[in-house]
């Protein structure tokens, strides 16, 4: 029986990635959507190829161009975010959140509306809206299957075990470009500096993010909204090969851990053929050769991040909501060279300062007071922002 399948955040890094493992069985998907930005040329050949019911782009200014592409195919073309969440509501068996982003939380919220398997990629979606999102998928019978690297190791760490016995995750970070860069150098960091990911091969917003470790703060939060295990519980370590995981330790003392190497094919894979295992064309790897594995303590002087996100968990509410919003608009500042690398951090630990004193973080969970809170964030960031020496 085929499956039906859509892909939000087709043209990216993931996206690719998904469309890489069902090209190589397209007999077992019907592809319904396939989503993507300004990359019009990427989304058509990618509709064409897989005969998607309807591709979308994120952009208006960009249908005619998409609708010119598609001529003749049959294939659907719509444009704008609106779209996007229509798009989402088609009945799908398997949904990829591949979107980067606030804006991935709209579409992941209706694929599991309709009782979609949401495979996710899109943390900022756990960080931004966890227990609406978790709340959702019980209310509809949905499956969320966790895709970034370490909460895959995680989730499959934990088959079988009951998560009341947990005692510790730890998820590893490889350090990103700026791992053995004093914090003098990392002040100085070009955006093409940042953009250069020792191990893995990711859009550019998540490499940069690796670099700060903002990325694994909010992998922090993920795994605390995901696995609803106490922030205390859940450490990040520095392991410069990225080949181990994540690690669960358990109260008798076991740790089971996850080991492969840098290739999103495997979690992807994981997701796509959960609950069953199938082959997916990942290296395999050879211990004796590799010889050892290394890790270290992040240093919190050079990763504010960290702290930042257990403030985050500690306040809870929307203050998830704050945190990325303002990193996401902190992130386009330093990719539009208004501030440096550091400046990223003080940009959202002062919005997260000014709007805890602001009664919106304490509004209920609903999408719309996320959006609301992401969009003030994001006014706020902006104005710290303006505010700094240039
Ligand atoms: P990417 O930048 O390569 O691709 C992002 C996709 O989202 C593109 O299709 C783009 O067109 C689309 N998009 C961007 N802005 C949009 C908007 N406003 N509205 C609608 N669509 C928009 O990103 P990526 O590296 O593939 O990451 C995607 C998500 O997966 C992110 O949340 C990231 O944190 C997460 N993730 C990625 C990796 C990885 O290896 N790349 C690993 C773990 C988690
Ligand atoms: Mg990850």
């Amino acid at each position: 029986m085929t499956r039906r399948i859509s892909i939000f955040g087709a043209t990216g890094s993931i996206g690719g990635t998904t469309l890489d493992l069902i090209g190589r069985d397209p007999a077992a998907y019907d592809v319904v959507a396939l989503t993507g930005g300004r990359n019009i040329d990427r989304l058509a050949q990618m509709a064409r190829q897989f005969d998607a019911e309807i591709a979308v782009t994120a952009y208006e200014d960009h249908l005619p161009a998409l609708r010119a592409a598609l001529a003749g195919t049959g294939i659907a073309c719509a444009a704008g975010a609106g779209a996007i969440t229509e798009a989402a509501a088609r009945p799908a068996d398997w949904v990829m959140s591949a979107i980067v982003g606030h804006a991935g939380l709209a579409p992941g919220m209706a694929a599991l509306k309709q009782g979609a398997t949401l495979a996710l990629a899109n943390k900022e979606s756990l960080v931004t809206a966890g227990p609406l999102l978790m709340q959702t998928a019980r209310d509809h019978g949905a499956v969320i299957l966790p895709v970034d690297s370490e909460h895959s190791a995680v989730f499959q760490a934990l088959i079988g075990e009951d998560i009341t016995t947990v005692e510790r995750i730890i998820i590893t970070a490889s350090g990103g470009a700026f791992r053995d860069w004093p914090l003098e150098k990392m002040a100085q960091a070009t955006l093409a500096d940042a953009s250069a990911h020792p191990n893995w091969a990711m859009g550019q917003r998540i490499t940069i993010d690796s670099a700060s470790m903002f990325n694994k703060a909010l992998e922090l939060i993920e795994t605390h909204e995901f696995f609803g295990v106490s922030p205390d519980k859940i450490e990040a370590l520095v392991h410069p090969e990225s080949l181990v995981h994540a690690m669960v330790g358990f109260v008798d003392g076991g740790l089971m851990t996850h080991v492969g190497p840098p290739d999103m094919r495997h979690a992807v894979g994981f997701a796509l053929h959960w609950p069953i295992r199938r082959p997916l064309p990942v290296a395999r790897l050879d211990f004796a050769k590799l010889g050892q594995f290394t890790f270290r303590a992040p240093d919190p002087a050079r990763y504010p991040a960290l702290r930042l996100a257990r403030e985050v968990m500690q306040a809870g509410g929307l203050t998830g909501a704050v945190f990325n919003g303002a990193k996401e608009r902190a992130l386009d500042a330093f990719i539009d060279g208004q501030i440096r690398f550091l400046d990223m951090a003080a940009i959202v630990e002062d919005t997260l300062g000014k709007m805890a004193a602001d009664g919106l973080v304490h509004a209920a969970m609903t999408l719309d007071n996320v959006a609301q809170t992401d969009h003030m964030a994001r006014i706020r960031a902006a104005e710290a922002i303006a505010a700094r020496p240039s």
